[in-house]
């Protein structure tokens, strides 16, 4: 079937009522609906995902397999139905049902494989890809419990395990025949074949059955349907085992244990390295099946192992899995015969490595006693990688120690995997045009300075099917209205708005469905926080995951700051503000928990201060995730995208709100930079130390912030009030922590390494120029309007065209119906 009509979808939603649960629609659940909605919805999917397959069949196409630990996918049913262009037809029927199509939707599980950024660019590029028209397999783990849904009780964060899947997922595919066996542990045993040659053969291992469940990514309205395929772990049938077999209960057992836990829990950490060997498990494990099925897949069709990158590309969405170039030379050298130099030619031209921060506590490194018990022959061709890579360095730089120290992937006692994967790859790539060049200049520079010609840009992008056709529909409708749709698949052609942004008109227009989706937020501020907010204030939004670079603490201080203000003169003349925060803190990181609770507290008094009039709330979003998300950036005035210069890769909330016509107050860091070179410096509000100044800084130790707290009566009046009891009455040390990193060096770690309070005053003014600009409501339409207009680069349609055209070279393929 191509399309429904209405009566055809309602009978196709009748009858899944019926056969999944024995009812009626009358008598259906919500959530049922949504299953029998989402069901019929696949039955229109699944025509064109396999005339998908038989082109790319037909036509031998090449594929890039996008390896990623994350996938951020967040519900699929609304943007399948859009993408579909069947979404007229899915709102229409439900409403004959007496049904809205928004509380369907609400009723799907939003999943949530992935923290942030990295994994919602995972799944911004799969959804790209698919509109585009372009052959990929999205590859990553069906981990059983994602990222945790963070219940906020008293001020704290409270962490439950999210339960995707307890329902079923009716999207899914689960592909038993493509099943692959992982191997874990054991020995190498070396012998030799009837020609000489020596082979290696991994012994008494624990094997691990991995089985792909596949996931359609619809195109806009092109026929196209690709995959993402997440592994599931399974043991192995007891009785097909050696070990079964000679009796070996315990070691049957072990091998159940291992399969049950691989794919149980997304860890949530953003940009932090925790270093456990379950983690390394799980980074093999989908990167061994996802290798192994593209070479059986290649070798369906071709006779050459050799001409392997003609058709393959796997691109390493950051360090988590690097391990693919050793894994790919296991199966060239071990299973196809090819000799190292051949076997490393080919890999070095399927594996390119995207690199997507510069943190230090980010990088992955492995304790080489861990790496190579759990992988044993992994090990060795890491080795040999590293062996052969060093004697190149030590030719070329004449036993230069620094050099090796820099380079090194095997280094004092550990497998440093960025090392690895840069070697190992064709094209090193940074996510946007500061972030590059921060990595040839300092980060990388010895890699850049061997072999510049792997480095490359690509700036990151959002979809805007998603996060605005989607998620605005107000706006979307408005922007069609003023110059055609065809935005959708173009985002360049959003210029044209330039011309109505000074027309009074437009900008009364605009400013009138900004207000629409602000009533819309407070709507659900007010049923899920219990707390009034005016959408005649300001919007000024910052939603993000918890970490001390993004410095969520720089922006409560100011509302501190702010609230000291108008104690002081509470008649002061101020636009109403509303600040609105969202972030998941890492379960272990007790900083981040303590600055969430700080935001509460502070929330707490200065919500329920009367004497200030409600000129200020603050609000905590409970779970932010892409679903909530969706709306806010709908709702927001002020995007807040503070981080610490140089230490936020790119960022693509920032591309989101701009979309959504929000204006950026921030530094210049990540793709902001690129942000202000699209919209111009005077539509932005822009602050702070430059990523230049803050790492010479870094190279001189640090700063003394001690200076700057003797100095400023205002910064030193809100600090006291961290550990007075001003904000925390019943336990004073709640933020001594807090407040003390912002003073006090400690256990290696340099007082204010963020500069919050070096930057602080330069924040306030900006903050301020927030303020006069908003009581110019023709100026922040047209500002606004500006943003939105100017948003074109950061579609990533076009960070997609730039992948394929410099490091994939894929061809478009065309699907009919
Ligand atoms: C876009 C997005 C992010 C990334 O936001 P940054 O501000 O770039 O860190 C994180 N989480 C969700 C749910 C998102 O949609």
């Amino acid at each position: 079937m191509q399309a429904y009509s209405k009566d055809e979808l309602k009978r196709s939603i009748e009858d899944y009522v019926k056969v999944l649960y024995r009812k009626g629609v009358s008598e259906a659940s919500k959530k049922q609906i949504f299953q029998a909605v989402a069901y019929s919805v696949k039955d229109l999917i699944i025509e064109q995902w396999m005339e998908t397959h038989r082109v790319y069949e037909e036509e031998d196409v090449k594929t890039v397999y996008y390896l990623s630990m994350e996938f951020l996918m967040g519900r699929a049913l609304g943007n399948n139905i859009i993408n579909l262009k069947t979404n007229k037809v899915v709102e229409e029927t439900l409403r004959e049902l007496g049904l809205k199509l928004e509380d369907v939707e609400e009723e799907e599980p939003d999943p949530a494989l992935g923290n942030g950024g990295l994994g919602r660019l995972a799944a911004c590029f799969l959804e790209s890809l698919s509109t585009l028209g372009y052959p990929v397999i999205g590859c990553g783990i069906r981990y059983k419990y994602g990222m945790f849904e963070q219940k906020i009780e008293n001020g704290y964060q409270m962490e439950v395990p999210d339960d995707w899947l307890r329902d079923g997922n009716p999207f899914e595919m689960k592909q038993e025949e493509a099943a692959v066996i992982v191997k874990f542990g054991g020995y190498v045993r070396m012998t030799k074949d009837e020609n000489g040659r020596e082979k290696y053969i991994q012994e008494n291992y624990s094997p691990v059955r991995a089985v792909p469940y596949d996931l359609p990514i619809v195109g806009y309205s092109n026929h196209v349907v690709n995959s993402l395929r997440i592994w599931d772990a399974e043991a192995i049938d007891h009785f097909n085992l050696d070990s079964f077999d000679k009796g070996d209960y315990l070691k049957a057992v072990e091998q159940q244990n291992l399969a049950r836990s691989i794919c149980e829990v997304l860890y949530p950490n953003d940009n932090h390295y925790a270093g456990k060997e379950l983690r390394l498990k799980q980074q093999y494990f989908f990167v061994s099946a996802s290798v192994q099925r593209a070479v059986l897949k290649y070798m369906e069709k071709h006779e050459d192992i050799r001409q392997l990158p003609e058709k393959v590309i796997f691109q390493l969405n950051d360090t988590h899995p690097s391990v693919t170039v050793a894994e790919l030379m296991r199966i060239l050298l071990d299973d196809y015969d090819l000799s190292w130099d051949e076997a490393w030619e080919v890999t070095t031209k399927t594996c390119a490595y995207t690199n997507h921060t510069i943190m230090s506590e980010a990088l992955e490194k492995w304790p080489i006693d861990l790496f190579a018990k759990l992988l044993p022959r992994i090990y060795q061709i890491v080795e040999e990688i590293n062996r052969r890579f060093m004697n190149l360095i030590h030719e070329k730089y004449h036993c230069n120690f620094k050099k090796v120290e820099k380079m090194a992937i095997i280094y004092n006692g550990q497998i440093r995997m960025a090392n690895l994967a840069i070697v190992g790859s064709f094209s090193v790539n940074g996510v946007a045009k500061l972030h590059t060049e921060i990595l040839k200049n300092q980060q990388l520079k010895d890699f850049y300075e061997l072999t510049p010609e792997k480095f490359n840009n690509k700036t990151n992008g959002i979809t805007q099917r998603r996060f605005l056709l989607h998620g605005n529909p107000l706006l979307a409708n408005w922007v069609t209205s003023k110059i055609g749709s065809e935005w959708i698949t173009h985002l360049e052609h959003m210029k044209k708005l330039e011309t109505y942004a000074l027309d009074p008109i437009c900008q009364k227009e605009f400013m009138d469905i900004k207000y629409q989706n602000k009533v819309r937020l407070a709507e659900y501020i007010k049923q899920h926080n219990k707390i009034e907010v005016d959408p005649n204030s300001i919007f000024d939004v910052q939603v993000k995951r918890l970490h001390e670079y993004k410095r969520q603490l720089l922006n409560i201080m100011h509302v501190m700051y702010l609230y000291e203000e108008l104690k002081k003169n509470p008649r002061m003349d101020i636009v109403p503000r509303t600040f609105i925060f969202g972030a998941k803190a890492s379960a272990g990181y007790r900083r981040a928990k303590a600055i969430i609770k700080l935001i509460n507290s502070v929330g707490e008094v200065v919500n329920n201060d009367k004497t200030i009039g409600g000129k200020i709330k603050v609000v905590f979003i409970e779970n932010y995730r892409v679903s909530n998300a969706e709306m806010i950036f709908a709702a927001a005035d002020v995007s807040e995208q503070i981080s610490t210069a140089s230490k936020e890769a790119s960022g693509t909330g920032n591309m989101k709100f701009m979309l959504n016509g929000a204006i950026t107050l921030g530094t210049m860091d990540g793709a902001n930079v690129e942000i202000v070179e699209e919209v111009g410096l005077e539509n932005a509000f822009i602050f702070g130390l430059s990523s230049d100044e803050v790492i010479k800084y870094e190279l001189e130790g640090g700063y003394n912030p001690k200076d700057i707290y003797n100095q400023d009566l205002g910064i030193r009046t809100i600090m006291t009030h961290m550990i007075d009891g001003y904000y925390a009455p019943v336990n004073l040390d709640l933020f001594r922590e807090v407040h003390n990193s912002l003073l006090d060096n400690f256990g290696g770690e340099r007082a204010d390494q963020f500069f919050i309070l070096k930057d602080f005053r330069s924040y306030v003014e900006a903050q301020q120029k927030v303020e006069m600009a908003y009581r110019n409501p023709e100026w922040w339409a047209k500002a606004a309007i500006l943003n939105v207009a100017n948003s074109g680069k950061f579609s990533s349609d076009r960070t997609i065209e730039e992948y394929v055209e410099d490091i994939w070279k894929l061809e478009k393929v065309t699907v009919e119906l």
